[in-house]
């Protein structure tokens, strides 16, 4: 069969990228080997968002009184969270099977693979029945994503039992009572949230000198007392050496301040990073550029092979959902001749972890090692009056300008459903908004939002409720 474009992977750059190219007029197939949705919709961005609820939910059980309310008998089935995961996941799915049939592209369940082709390369797919067959297009995408990193020279590698990668984390039989948790960055921090909430000791290891290591550094330090109020561990600038297993937990090896340490507990998460899906497909063959796992690409996703382009996670980082769906629209319209938006346009990144961390564009740290001489407005939400009224007094907005210009150069939060207010400040980015558009924009009152005005006008000195 003949496609105007065929795209391999359908996470959130694949299946976004089939949508634009048929709302575009082309003829669009779409591969994928295991569940439409991909990580995100299926093991990733969604069901973690389902299970954190559930933990925050029940958190919130042991802080009603001051909210003269009371519950007797808090108590949690397990099982149920996770189904309730689980379904959330398979809504999410069987909605892009709905979105597939509505833009007529055709879905092929099975595994793609790459041979010498022109104009662009030949895919052949493995069916799920066993079968193969061969599809042609004008254009190939590949958006076949990333999975857990993995260091089996140390044991940091997931065996579905005590050693869990994000997968296994997500839907596991029973909950730990302990839990030690490899890596602070988003997948990390998330379950350790979730499985705290529930009650597990939780201690988490990070390499780097401090947790959430690419957030602004405010923003890590507050991060770190908030979980620690909740009862998690920490062991910063600490490496692990090894990880053993053993029949009733695990045992992991730690080197930290040229001291060793070795800490136990019934469960381990590793968390290390991602590696991008680049084996098995016959890109060797094409001669296609690989560099330390990600596929390079110009500035439109295109590769060096005629008629070949990757996007998403695959393109490397930043490895969001987001930035994937993102890079998959730009490169259809890009093929499609259109002026499509930029590639650099700020993406923000969010951890949804209790509380919540959100932030776009450049640390201070990182602005003044750009070359800008910064002007830093910070608002805390303890003195915002939704916040107050809400009982969610935690955290605070910092933004970061550049002294110069007056651009919106970065913005950082923590706190109550931050990750729903940062999009305010990707906006203004975006549109290249300064200083004085930002205080001249009118706030909701009351909203935690308003805690963004005041960042803004603490910036240069105008902040009116501090
Ligand atoms: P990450 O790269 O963000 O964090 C991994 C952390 O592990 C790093 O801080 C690193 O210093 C640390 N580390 C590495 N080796 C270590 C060792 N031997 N001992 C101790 N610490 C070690 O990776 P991640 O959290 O696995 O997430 C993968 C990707 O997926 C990230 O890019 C993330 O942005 C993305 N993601 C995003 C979200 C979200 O947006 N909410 C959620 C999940 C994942």
């Amino acid at each position: 069969m003949d496609f105007d474009v065929i795209v391999i992977g359908a996470g959130p750059g694949g299946y976004v990228t089939a949508i634009r190219a048929s709302q575009l007029g082309m003829k669009t197939a779409i591969v994928e080997r295991e569940a439409l949705g991909g990580i995100c919709l299926n093991w990733g961005c969604i069901p973690t968002k389902a299970l954190l609820k559930s933990g925050e939910l029940y958190e919130q059980l042991s802080h009603l009184e001051g909210f003269g309310l009371s519950v007797t008998g808090k108590s949690f089935d397990f099982s149920k969270v996770i189904e309730r995961s689980r379904g959330v996941a398979k809504q999410m799915s069987s909605g892009i099977a709905f979105l597939m049939k509505k833009h007529r592209i055709t879905v092929f369940d099975g595994a793609a693979s790459l041979e010498k082709g022109a104009p662009a390369p030949k895919v052949v797919v493995r069916l799920k029945g066993g079968e193969k067959t061969s599809l042609t297009a004008k254009h190939v995408i590949l958006a076949t994503g990333a999975r857990a990193r993995t260091i089996p020279a140390i044991g940091l590698e997931g065996d579905g039992d005590r050693v869990w990668t994000y997968r296994d984390a997500l839907a596991p039989k029973t909950c730990p009572k302990s839990l030690i948790v490899i890596g602070s960055g988003a997948i990390g921090i998330e379950f350790a949230s979730f499985y705290r909430a529930l009650g597990a000791q939780v201690t988490v290891i990070e390499a780097l000198d401090r947790i959430l290591p690419v957030e602004d550094e405010e923003v890590s330090k507050a991060a770190h007392k908030a979980f620690e109020r909740r009862g998690m561990t920490f062991r910063v600038a600490a490496k692990v050496t090894r990880l053993s297993k053993s029949k009733t937990g695990v045992s992991v090896a730690l080197e930290a301040g040229g001291k060793a340490e070795t800490l136990e507990a019934e469960v381990a998460i590793v968390a290390v990073g991602i590696t991008g899906n680049v084996e098995n497909m016959g890109l060797e063959a094409l001669g296609v550029k690989v560099d330390r796992g990600h596929i390079v690409t110009d500035g439109h996703g295109k590769t060096n092979v005629a008629g070949l382009y990757a996007i998403g996670d695959i393109a490397g980082p930043p490895w969001l959902a987001h930035k994937a769906s993102h890079e998959g629209v730009h490169c259809v319209e890009h093929i499609a001749g259109l002026k499509p938006a930029n590639l650099n346009a700020p993406i923000p990144g969010c951890t949804y972890s209790s509380p919540q961390v959100a932030s776009v564009g450049l640390t201070e740290a990182a602005a003044k090692a750009a070359g800008h001489e910064p002007k830093v407005g910070r608002f805390p939400f303890r003195v915002n009056g939704k916040a107050v009224a809400a009982g969610e007094m935690e955290g605070f907005v910092k933004t970061v300008f550049d002294g110069k210009t007056g651009a919106l150069l970065g913005a950082h939060m923590i706190g109550h459903e931050v990750t729903e207010m940062i999009q305010g400040f990707a906006v203004a980015m975006t549109l290249e908004a300064t200083e004085e558009d930002l205080m001249a924009t009118v706030f909701a009152h009351p909203t935690m939002s308003e805690a963004m005005h005041e960042a803004v006008l603490d910036a240069y000195g105008r902040a009116l409720h501090i």
